[in-house]
């Protein structure tokens, strides 16, 4: 039995697992640490009711004040984990070394950035509460013209959001639609149609050449030479796991922290959420999942696992699940899509922007797409986790119409 674990990163997947770890009775040492100063928040409304200005900060908390107290943590915010020792079990605090019992590696990730872009003001990228404040304060300071490079999801959201402001904005994809490399060209264009009825100004299929500007950003220039003048440039081009400190440490890190399937990087050591990279049972294949729901789900079976023997361990196996928001529609995926799945339209209709398209390859279901078609997604989603052929899932689409 245990006396304590040690969490390393204090969001969305540590706080899970502290939360499960007491839930089912743990009542040893729990030490939540986080290099952030804030309490545990959420990040998703980020790019949606925060940048906007319709949630202040207050609305993130991932938790209640009195439901973190009642955890009866060793809350350590404002602490940077700087190195690991598996062998040891020595874990390394702002450079002093304590011991561990059980830990549970939930550091996330962040944001990739532009070289060369560092010190220019009025360029950013978003992953954290202090990167929502400077953007929404730039955002309400009227700029000229904001640009977002990057058109995956947390792009596409905050060119929507930035619409609301009334501020002119470009979005800058290199694929030939937004949310390409995930949904495909056909599913794509619906999304690109979507932006460009609000006013986006979206320029696809071209790249980002530099970001110009001395002490302030000026203009960026494309790779089809066009020059677009702006002073606010929002950078999304995805995200790293951050496991730098973990470098010598006797982990094996290949893009992210590797794990078994049960989610061990190590004997008493787990890994979850952005940072943790298994090969998922259902797939036959390695995953590092950004999504909210997997850090979650992650989290509890991260922290179950560090109090699980071997035998009774078991895999982590999901059907990764994904929401966002733009202007005022919900999209949502469940699955694995690949842009060269067969697709099929399964419920609505894309000039009307509701709709439900199923993705499959080798005769199975693999995904399925919806814009404010939340009840189809989680049937399909339901298909999913059972493992349902291609023809089963059209065979179910039938019935539904
Ligand atoms: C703007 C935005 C919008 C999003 N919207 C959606 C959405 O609509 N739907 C969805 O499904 N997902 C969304 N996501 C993704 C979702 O928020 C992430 O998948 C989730 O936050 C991952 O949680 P995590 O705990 O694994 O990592 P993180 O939330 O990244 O937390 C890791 C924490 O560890 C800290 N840390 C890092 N290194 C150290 C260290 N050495 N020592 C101590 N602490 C450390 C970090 O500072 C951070 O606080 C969004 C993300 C962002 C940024």
């Amino acid at each position: 039995m245990r006396s304590s674990v040690t969490i390393v990163g204090a969001s969305l997947a540590g706080l899970r697992a502290a939360e499960t770890l007491r839930r089912d009775g743990f009542d040893g040492t729990i030490s939540l640490i986080g290099d952030e100063p804030h309490v545990p928040y959420d990040r998703p409304p980020l790019s949606k009711q925060f940048l906007s200005g319709d949630w202040e900060a207050d609305r993130l908390a991932l938790s209640p004040p009195e439901r973190i107290t009642g955890l009866d943590l060793d809350l350590r915010l404002g602490q940077r984990a700087t190195g690991l020792d598996v062998c040891s079990h020595t874990i390394e605090v702002e450079g002093t070394a304590e011991g561990y019992d059980g830990l549970l590696i939930a550091t996330g990730a962040r944001c990739r950035t532009i070289r060369g872009t560092e010190g220019i003001d009025g360029v950013y990228t978003l992953r954290n509460l202090d990167d929502g404040l400077a953007i929404r304060a730039a955002l309400r300071d009227s700029p000229r013209r904001v640009v977002v490079v990057g058109a995956g999801f947390i792009g596409a959201e905050v060119a929507a959001t930035a619409v609301g402001y009334g501020v002119p904005v470009t979005m800058v994809e290199a694929l030939p639609a937004p949310l390409g490399r995930v949904l495909g060209d056909t599913v794509g264009s619906v999304v690109a149609e979507l932006h460009v009825d609000h006013g986006v100004d979206l320029r696809c299929g071209v790249g980002v050449e530099e970001i110009c500007g001395t002490d302030s950003v000026e203009s960026v220039r494309l790779s089809d030479g066009a020059v677009v003048e702006t002073d606010l440039v929002v950078v999304g081009i995805g995200v790293v796991p951050n496991t730098e400190w973990l470098e010598d440490s006797g982990l094996t890190i290949d893009n992210g922290v590797l794990c078994d399937e049960t989610c061990l990087a190590a004997p008493d050591v787990t890994a979850a959420g952005d940072v943790a990279r298994w090969p998922n049972p259902r797939y036959g294949e390695l995953m590092r999942v950004e999504h909210w729901d997997n850090a979650v789900e992650q989290g509890a079976h991260a922290a179950r696992r560090l109090m699980q023997s071997s035998e009774e361990a078991r895999p982590f196996s999901p059907v990764p699940w994904f929401w966002s928001d733009q202007y005022d529609r919900k999209v949502q995926l469940a699955g694995r899509a690949r842009p060269d799945d067969e697709v099929r339209l399964v419920d609505g209709s894309f000039q009307e922007r509701r709709f439900a398209v199923i993705y499959g390859r080798g005769g199975r279901l693999t995904a399925v797409f919806g814009m404010n078609r939340p009840r189809q997604v989680m049937q399909f989603k339901g298909l999913l986790e059972s493992g349902a052929s291609w023809n089963e899932a059209l065979d179910f689409a039938e019935v539904q119409t």
